[in-house]
């Protein structure tokens, strides 16, 4: 790291397709004569290993998850990591990590965004602006407001994906706007670049066309619930999502980067009067509105839901329960995926194709009584 040019090579774990607003914000407020921004690789069986063998047993899934990213970059030449910090035992992750990475004898500097009162932004300027003297705090608040503006297209644009992708009548129309969607939102410089991206994508978006209402009715539809990085980090729970498109099934997820960072705080009151005959207080974390959104599911007629959490995740545990009452008084059929690093992918697979063939039965016998 003598040379000026790499002083700084940051990196930060992986989220689904995060890593493009986080890498258009780092890539904007960095001096690329001095810092280069190291996308961490791909999740592969080689994360899971090293984050398995590097992390306390009994800790929940993502941290280890998270500490296969962060090995893999610091052995790929990183020096910074970022880390996003929070609410439930994820707030602890953080701590624990630079503990333990600094205990195996890597030498980095370490960010965490957020704590338990959320972020505050002078203090993540202050640090920043060690890696840049050159940066000004206008200037730091404006790219950061304006990485919440691509994040919030992002997500507009892959939940209609999501919500359209089986009706879609030319296959692989879908797929190849993403990829060239995704390739523009990385460098998007400004408002009037990131406009332009968003009327020209979402036209064409809008018109890919689709199967018609009549088609439609024999689609199974079913709702994903549960922890938010096992819903948003598709590898953790072996693209289970794709799975369920590939299997023509119609899938509605609910949490977002945009809901977590933007709607949670502001909905939580109104979800749990939602589900009041079930639950009378918070779940913490995601486990209010894996009971709530369920609720929501079954008055939207959907036909099955998904709950996934990643081993030790208690608020998901904890919903687990009143998730049953709710099969039982509805009759809706509810499967339960809980993902760790043992976790087989056939397995997986077999249980997601059993229940895609008992709900179609259903579906099947509803119609014809
Ligand atoms: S929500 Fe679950 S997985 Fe996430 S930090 Fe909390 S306990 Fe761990």
């Amino acid at each position: 790291m003598s040379n000026t040019k790499n002083k700084y090579v940051v990196s930060f774990p992986h989220l689904g397709n995060y890593y493009i607003p986080v890498y258009n914000f780092l890539n904007n407020i960095l001096d690329s004569s001095t810092t280069k921004i190291l996308i961490p690789k791909m999740m592969s069986s080689s994360t899971v290993k090293y984050g398995e063998e590097n992390s306390p047993d009994y800790v929940c899934t993502p941290f280890k998850y998270n500490m296969g990213n962060f090995i893999e970059s610091l052995e790929n030449g990183a020096n910074v990591l970022i880390q996003a910090g929070g609410g439930c035992r994820y707030g602890y992750y953080a701590e624990v990590q630079e503990k333990i990475l600094k205990d195996m004898g890597y030498d980095f500097i370490y960010i965490v965004l957020f704590d338990s009162n959320g972020i505050d932004v002078k203090k993540v300027f202050d640090i920043f602006k060690k890696l840049n003297p050159k940066l000004k705090f206008s200037y730091f608040v404006y790219r950061f407001l304006f990485t919440l503006k691509i994040l919030n297209l992002l997500d507009k644009f892959e939940t209609y994906v999501r919500d359209n992708y089986v009706y879609e009548i030319d296959a692989g129309k879908f797929d190849k706007l993403h990829t060239s969607f995704l390739n523009k939102l990385k460098y998007v410089k400004d408002n009037k670049e990131l406009n332009i991206i968003k009327k020209d994508y979402f036209k064409k978006l809008h018109n890919i066309k689709l199967k018609d209402e009549a088609k439609r009715k024999d689609i199974i539809k079913v709702g994903i619930v549960g922890e938010l990085y096992t819903s948003m980090e598709p590898y953790s729970s072996f693209y289970i999502e794709r799975e369920l498109l590939k299997m023509g099934v119609k899938v509605k997820r609910y949490t977002t980067a945009t809901y977590l960072l933007l709607k949670k705080k502001a909905e939580e009151k109104n979800l749990l009067k939602k589900s009041n005959k079930y639950i009378t207080y918070a779940l913490g974390a995601d486990g209010t509105e894996s009971v709530a959104h369920s609720l929501e599911l079954i008055d939207e007629g959907y036909d099955g839901i998904i709950h996934i959490k990643p081993f030790g995740c208690t608020p998901e545990i904890n919903a687990m329960p009143i998730l049953q009452k709710i099969s039982n008084d509805f009759n809706i059929p509810i499967i339960y995926f809980t993902f760790d690093m043992q976790s087989s992918e056939v397995g997986i697979t077999t249980r997601l194709e059993a229940f895609y063939d008992m709900l179609k039965m259903k579906k099947e016998c509803n119609a014809n009584e």
